[in-house]
């Protein structure tokens, strides 16, 4: 595996793999790896005659009172563990090879962007579509590999893509959890011990929820109230947002239906942590 540094040199070598009619699987990453980005690897392994994934802690996606500064880096395990799961390439630019002197560009998805993390994150999803075109264009891929844990992001990116008319496959992971079913997140290190017990109720809120449903529940008002019962029994979990959404705009449903989207964000403690289920 070679880890690349600059975008220009990472664009060559993908330009030398496309002439050799190889294909690339693409996994873009802020770093910190856990087992939920290395089921990305997989699949890209899977599907993918080249993979590449990429590191960067995009600045342009973190609001100005968040977690840009603090957010865990350890490059040197993190190529260990992409070595080891897969992949050819990493690529880890610098924030001014991305962003250089001058830089004035950005890519928005409106509409679908409006709720949940983009109604409490403003301009978050613009630097995550700016930043994730940037990387489609220089690496070209033939598909990439988001996680559902992420779902809002994903269907963003799917929307992009389908908008701009981009060749690339986007592949949607399923959600890797700790055993507890705590989505594995890179905040999750963040958590002292208390709050770490305590995240594994947004897990379990949705479990809930989706045996409510199971059982012939369609009211969204009432699956609500049930999730925020089961959020508001902790002491360290402020809810932000639990939505129950059509994927295809972003929109409450009348009734939940199969491929309803539920999905929450709360912070626990000084960690902002997001979870969801597809029905
Ligand atoms: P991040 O490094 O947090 O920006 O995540 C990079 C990619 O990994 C995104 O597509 C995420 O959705 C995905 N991802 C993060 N956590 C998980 C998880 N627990 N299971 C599956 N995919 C994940």
């Amino acid at each position: 595996m070679r880890v690349i540094f600059d975008p220009y040199e990472m664009y060559l070598i993908c330009e030398k793999i496309r002439l050799e009619r190889r294909s690339i699987g693409f996994v873009p990453t802020m770093g910190y790896l856990h087992e939920g980005h290395l089921s990305l690897f997989h699949i890209a392994r899977q599907r993918s005659n080249v993979v590449i994934a990429s590191i960067f802690v995009n600045p342009a996606q973190f609001g100005p009172e968040e977690d840009y500064e603090r957010y865990p880096r350890d490059l040197k395990r993190d190529m260990e563990l992409a070595e080891s799961n897969g992949c050819d390439f990493v690529f880890a630019p610098e924030v001014n090879a991305m962003y250089p002197k001058g830089y004035q560009t950005y890519v928005e998805v409106t509409g679908i962007t409006e709720r949940l993390c983009g109604g409490s994150r403003p301009d978050h999803f613009k630097g995550v579509t700016t930043i994730v075109l940037k990387l489609f264009n220089l690496i070209k891929p033939t598909a990439a590999v988001f996680g559902q844990k992420d779902a809002q992001q994903a269907f963003v990116i799917q929307r992009m893509v389908v908008d701009l008319g981009l060749d690339i496959d986007i592949v949607i992971a399923p959600i890797i959890r700790e055993k507890d079913g705590l989505a594995m997140s890179s905040r999750n290190v963040y958590l002292k011990p208390k709050e770490r017990k305590e995240a594994v109720s947004l897990y379990r809120s949705l479990k809930l929820a989706e045996d409510l449903i199971t059982a012939g529940e369609k009211d969204p008002s009432k699956i609500h109230a049930e999730i925020l019962a089961v959020l508001s029994e902790t002491e360290t979990v402020k809810v932000e947002y639990i939505e129950i959404v059509d994927t295809q705009n972003f929109q409450p449903v009348e009734a939940v239906i199969t491929g309803t989207l539920i999905a929450l964000a709360a912070m626990v403690g000084n960690t902002r942590l997001i979870d969801n289920t597809i029905i």
